[in-house]
This record gives C-alpha cells, structure tokens and sequence, in this order.
C-alpha cells in the first residue's frame, strides 16, 4: 500500500570531491576496523551519536559513511544500525534506512516521530539552508 499524502520533495544529499576529498582524510583518521564493523573513534555525542564536523557543521558519522560508500542519502533520513553492532559502528553495510523488524519500540518511536511532523509545518526548508555544501537533487 502506497501512502497518499504528499511529500516535500526530497534532498539527496551529496558531496562535491574537492570536499569528499578533504573529508575522507579526518573521517579515516578516526575509523577502526574490528571485524565486519567500522568503528567510529571521534566525537560520540551524548556516548551514543557518532559526529563529524564538515563545512563547520555537526555531521552523523554514519551519515557521512553513507554518502562515502556512494549510496544515496536522503536529508534528514535516519540510518539505523543492525542488531548486535556497538553503538559507534558507522559500517554503511550495517545500516538500513528501514528500522528494524526486531525492535517494536524503536518502531514505535518512529511512528510517533512521523505523526508528529505531519501535524507540524515542513521542518524542511529550514535544515536546508543550513547545509551549504549540500547539493539539491530530486528524484
Ligand atoms: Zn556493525
């Protein structure tokens, strides 16, 4: 079953390879491997949040390995992480923008999110501007 409500149209968030470039250096330089998991050893917000400062703004870790491993990021979407892996594994391989069957409350967190921001005016405008070195692209 489809949705039928309407949706903004979506940002693709992508990097331009002087940036990717400059990126990929302190992004490695705080990664550790251990066993299929990417390990993020910089800044862990709240213990929990994996974060890297790009352009002077706070960046998901997880979502900067995402766009680096080439996949395509949706602004704003949520990148969650398999069972099992520690709370800073970045592995894009072990994340999924779908949440995870096995966590009702997760699951039930999201709807309630979503609801929410259905009942508010679009958030989105206002994340945008904030990313300048976010290019716009619409599916
Ligand atoms: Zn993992």
């Amino acid at each position: 079953m489809f949705h039928t409500h309407r949706r903004p149209s979506r940002t693709l968030v992508t990097m331009s390879p002087a940036l990717l470039a400059d990126v990929r250096a302190r992004f490695e330089a705080n990664c550790r491997r251990s066993g299929t998991h990417l390990l993020w050893t910089g800044d862990l917000h709240r213990g929990a949040w994996p974060r890297i400062s790009v352009d002077r703004r706070t960046w998901s870790a997880a979502a900067v390995a995402w766009v680096m491993s080439g996949r395509l990021y949706i602004l704003g979407s949520r990148l969650w992480r398999r069972p099992g892996c520690p709370a800073n594994c970045i592995e894009p391989r072990h994340r999924s923008v779908e949440a995870p069957r096995w966590s009702p409350r997760r699951r039930a967190a999201e709807q309630r999110r979503k609801s929410s921001a259905t009942r508010r005016s679009a958030p989105n405008a206002a994340s945008e501007t904030s990313m300048p070195w976010a290019a716009k692209g619409t599916e």
